[in-house]
């Protein structure tokens, strides 16, 4: 290939707002036939805000969301960002908390005054009690509870990037497939994937972080040529597995260093314009 035309492709790549390492990368982009988007934080904003707490017995909320957040203090999750603030929002008082521990991809845990207070998914806890078993509200629902039992559900809901509806819609007129894969539960993603309009066969959820990258590896094993976007630490074994790696500008570092392409603009329809570029410059070379 001819590198100037290849450096002129990324220079315009800049001034679309998309940051592409290296000439060989635009090559790798037209390939693609196949995309992959992490739910949360990427076709969603992960600015996630508190919408329902349900407790067990005569649990206060207040107690139960005081007692998340007390844990949830220490770590990053958007999850966790949400019930901080609903706490800070409430005035709650946070009690100092020791043996904090992150458990990627389920939740957190630490001692709070004694105790060892758990947060996140159900399969942390022993014990699910029916009253918060099935929580009513639209969202992702982890659980606080102690002693292996589960206290209280308390339910996040995400907001969909607006722009992300019309990337897939284009992506798809592009001639690609397109996937969403998470972490979260089947539902909460359902409900993503019908709000951006991808069809709910290809939509794959209670994926932990360590299995993101098998997937897309199977999609290779069948032929596809793979690019992934993502957001979060969790995305980048599966950022760098893919074909060609994509990270939202608004992500954790970790998941940039694993890409190829980073979105300056942390919008979808920037992979759409980057597909676009990749095209464009690589007919001007022929
Ligand atoms: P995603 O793929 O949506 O970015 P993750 O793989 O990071 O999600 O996490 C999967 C699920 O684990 C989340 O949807 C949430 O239910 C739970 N989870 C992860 N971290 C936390 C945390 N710090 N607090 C509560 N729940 C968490
Ligand atoms: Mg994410």
């Amino acid at each position: 290939a001819t590198p100037t035309a290849l450096l002129v492709g990324t220079g315009r790549g800049a001034r679309l707002g998309i940051l592409i390492k290296g000439a060989d990368v635009l090559e790798d982009t037209r390939r693609i036939d196949t995309i992959v988007l992490d739910k949360t934080g990427t076709v969603t904003t992960g600015a996630m805000t508190l919408v329902q707490v349900v407790t067990v017995g005569r649990l206060l909320k207040d107690q139960a969301l005081r007692a998340a957040a007390a844990v949830e203090d220490g770590s990053e999750h958007p999850v966790a960002r949400a019930i901080v603030t609903a706490a800070g929002a409430r005035a709650l008082r946070l009690p100092a908390v020791t043996a904090f521990e992150s458990l990627p991809g389920a939740g957190a845990r630490a001692v709070v005054n004694g105790t060892l207070v758990t947060v996140g998914r159900a399969e942390l806890f022993d014990e699910v009690p029916d009253e918060v078993a099935r929580p009513t509200a639209e969202g992702t629902t982890v659980w606080v509870g102690w002693g292996g039992r589960a206290r209280a559900s308390l339910t996040v809901a995400d907001t969909v990037r607006r722009s992300s509806a019309r990337a897939v819609r284009d992506l798809a007129e592009a001639g690609l497939t397109t996937y969403l894969l998470t972490g979260d539960h089947d539902r909460a993603a359902v409900t993503v994937a019908r709000d951006v309009g991808i069809p709910v066969g290809r939509v794959v959820a209670d994926v932990r972080p360590e299995d993101k990258h098998a997937m897309i590896a199977d999609l290779q094993r069948r032929g596809r040529v793979v690019a992934m976007v993502g957001d979060g630490v969790n995305d980048a074994a599966a950022l760098a597995q893919a074909d060609l790696g994509i990270a939202m500008g608004s992500g954790t570092d970790v998941a940039a260093e694993a890409s190829d392409i980073v979105l300056l603009r942390s919008e979808l329809p920037a992979v759409v314009d980057a597909i676009a570029l990749s095209r464009a410059t690589l007919r001007t070379i022929r």
